[in-house]
C-alpha cells in the first residue's frame, strides 16, 4: 500500500534527477564568434580603456569630479568586456596606462590628451568626443553581433555612455552657459540623448 503510493513519487523524482544529471553532464554550448565579432570585443575593450585612461589623466590635470566618477565607470565597462573575452577564450591585451595595442586608438589617445591639456573646457569637450565615439562604435558592434550575452553588455555600455555624455554636456553648460554641440554624432541624435533623463542602465 505504502510502496504503491510512493512509487509514482519515486518515479517522478528519478525522472527529475535523471534530467538534471543529463543537463549537468552536457557541456554548455559556447557559440563560435565570427572574426568580426571577436575583433569588436577586443577593440571595444581597448576603447573603454582609452576612455578610462584619458579621464584619469584629465582628472589629475583639472580635478573635475566627473572625470573621477566616470573613469571608474569606464573601469567597470572594461571589466565587463574582459569577462566576455575570457568566456570566449580570447586574449586580453596589456594594460599599461596610456598604451594601446590598436594604432588608431593610440593616435586618438595622444590627440585627446593634447587637446584636453589646453583648458578645462577643452578637457570636457574631449569627454564628449569619447562618449559620442563610443556610442557610435557600440552601435556598429551591436549591428555586427549575433549573441545575446554580448548584446546585453554592449547595450549596457551604450546606456552608460549616454549618461556620461549627459554629465559632460551638463558641466560644460554650467561653465560656458552654452548648449552642447555635437562633435562626432549628428546634432539631432545628441539632442535626443541630452533631452532624455539619466538612465539606470540595467540595474
Ligand atoms: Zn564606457
Ligand atoms: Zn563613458
Amino acid at each position: 500500500m505504502f510502496l504503491k503510493k510512493l512509487s509514482p513519487v519515486l518515479a517522478a523524482l528519478m525522472l527529475v534527477l535523471s534530467v538534471h544529471a543529463e543537463a549537468a553532464g552536457r557541456p554548455q554550448q559556447l557559440a563560435t564568434l565570427s572574426s568580426l565579432e571577436k575583433q569588436d570585443l577586443t577593440f571595444m575593450r581597448e576603447e573603454e580603456k582609452l576612455a578610462r585612461d584619458v579621464y584619469l589623466a584629465l582628472y589629475e590635470q583639472w580635478g573635475l569630479t566627473p572625470f573621477s566618477n566616470i573613469s571608474s565607470s569606464e573601469q567597470q565597462h572594461m571589466d565587463a568586456l574582459l569577462q566576455l573575452l575570457k568566456k570566449y577564450r580570447l586574449p586580453a591585451t596589456g594594460l599599461v596606462l596610456g598604451e594601446f595595442a590598436n594604432k588608431e586608438l593610440q593616435a586618438l589617445y595622444n590627440t585627446l590628451i593634447e587637446q584636453g591639456a589646453r583648458s578645462d573646457v577643452d578637457a570636457l569637450q574631449v569627454g564628449g568626443i569619447i562618449e559620442e565615439t563610443d556610442i557610435l562604435d557600440l552601435q556598429d558592434a551591436l549591428a555586427r553581433n549575433d549573441n545575446t550575452d554580448i548584446d546585453t553588455v554592449y547595450g549596457r555600455l551604450q546606456c552608460g555612455s549616454r549618461n556620461h555624455l549627459r554629465a559632460f554636456a551638463g558641466v560644460l553648460k554650467a561653465i560656458t552657459g552654452q548648449d552642447y554641440l555635437a562633435q562626432v554624432m549628428t546634432q539631432q541624435d545628441v539632442d535626443a540623448i541630452l533631452a532624455a533623463p539619466r538612465e539606470r542602465c540595467g540595474r
